[in-house]
């Protein structure tokens, strides 16, 4: 990202420390988005309006400047104290107030600039969390009731207005309205973008393992769901392997639960180095791993395992008191195509329980699911 989007992505942000769950967080930046899209909208106008020359229109734009002005500061300032609902409602008036003020003291209703409280009803829902829904639903009210009344009633424009040549009204009403859509299109894709985007955090969040950053127990099981109804299709055969840390306990007894978590940190690693792209690692829990990988036969799983056996044997796992050595036990369980995911789980279980029972640092192959 460059320095520009950089600084562009903090302005969005401000306030956003204060939110306490990542879709306040994200209303939080919509609020921002709205603030400068009509900030910006502001400048563009006064330009255009600056430009035409018509006393109306620059009227009509330079009152807007202030009320510009005061909203980056006002919305800023109560979103960085963490104000986040007055900073919402704070925005809501002042961008009503900007278009009451463009219409009362220059335009009129002639360009149809009251179209923009339609544009700020439809999009009350980005800036208010879905539980504060009564809330949009009030702003939204308030901005129809306010589009209804100046429709209804019109409004007498600065007198300077009325010598426009039809072209330019027409120009105009087209340059307004247009700007009315793309406003609506930018809030809206903003807000299914940034929607997305928290999805797959906390996706991501949810299938991943905090200490080591493995997948977790969730998607091991999800992805082994996910293979076997594809080796049901292809034919291929699918290896798990349950690997469990002997005597992990006493590693914490004698180092500390910190020494404890830095070494399953490291065999995580150590696994890992063992193991294709293809296959997947995951933390199952306490100081259990699980490894699926797409194989050729049983011996081909149980030579990784025992290939994983012995990496792990023969790694120093340092922490800052000590260095030290450990060994795994390792279940391997070959799932033929169709097998249930339960019962290859178990198979594996199975077996790690004999490696186990039959003296640890070693691998057992289950009887096949
Ligand atoms: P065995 O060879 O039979 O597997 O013996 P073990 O000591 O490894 O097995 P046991 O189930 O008795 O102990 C597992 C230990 O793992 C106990 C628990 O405190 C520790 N543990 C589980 N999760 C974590 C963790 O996240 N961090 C640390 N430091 N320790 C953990
Ligand atoms: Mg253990
Ligand atoms: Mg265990």
């Amino acid at each position: 990202m460059g320095p520009l989007a950089r600084r562009m992505q903090q302005l969005l942000h401000i306030g956003a420390e204060h939110a306490a769950d990542a879709t306040l967080r994200r209303k939080v930046m919509q609020c921002n988005t709205g603030m400068w899209l009509t900030v910006g909208n502001i400048i563009a106008f006064n330009l255009m309006f600056a430009w035409s020359g018509n006393e109306g229109l620059i009227r009509s734009g330079l009152f807007q400047l202030p009320i510009g002005l005061l909203l980056i500061v006002s919305v800023t300032w109560l979103n960085r104290r963490g104000r986040l609902s007055i900073a919402r409602w704070v925005l809501a008036a002042l961008v009503a107030i900007d278009i009451t003020v463009g219409i009362v003291l220059g335009q009129g209703t002639l360009l149809n600039l009251h179209l923009y409280f339609i544009v700020v009803a439809a999009v009350a829902t980005v800036f208010f969390p879905p539980l504060l829904w009564r809330q949009a639903v009030l702003a939204s009210a308030i901005n129809i009731a306010l589009f209804a009344w100046f429709e209804l009633r019109g409004w007498e424009p600065h007198p300077a207005m009325l010598e426009m040549s039809p072209s330019d009204l027409y120009a105009f009403r087209t340059v307004m309205l247009t700007s009315c859509v793309v406003i609506v299109v930018v809030l809206m894709l903003f807000s299914e973008y940034s929607a997305a985007r928290n999805e797959l955090e906390l996706q991501a969040m949810a299938n991943t393992d905090s200490l080591t950053h493995l997948p977790n127990r969730r998607a091991f099981r999800a992805r082994l769901a996910r293979d076997l109804a594809t080796s049901h299709r292809s034919g291929s055969l699918l290896t798990v392997v349950i690997i469990d840390i002997d005597f992990f306990k006493d590693v914490n007894d004698a180092h500390g639960h910190d020494a404890g978590d830095l070494v399953l940190q490291g065999v995580g690693q150590v696994l890992q180095q063992q193991l294709r792209p293809d296959d997947m690692l995951a933390r199952m829990g306490g100081e259990e791993f699980a490894v699926l990988m797409p194989s050729l036969s049983v011996e081909h799983g149980r030579a990784v395992a025992e290939r994983m056996r012995q990496a792990v044997e023969s790694h120093r796992f340092e922490t800052p008191q000590t260095s030290l050595q450990l060994t795994v036990s390792l279940g391997v369980a070959a799932l033929p195509p169709g097998a249930r995911a339960d019962s290859g789980l178990k198979s594996a279980d199975a077996a790690l329980y004999a490696a186990k029972q039959a003296g640890r640092n070693q691998v057992q192959v289950g009887i096949q699911a």
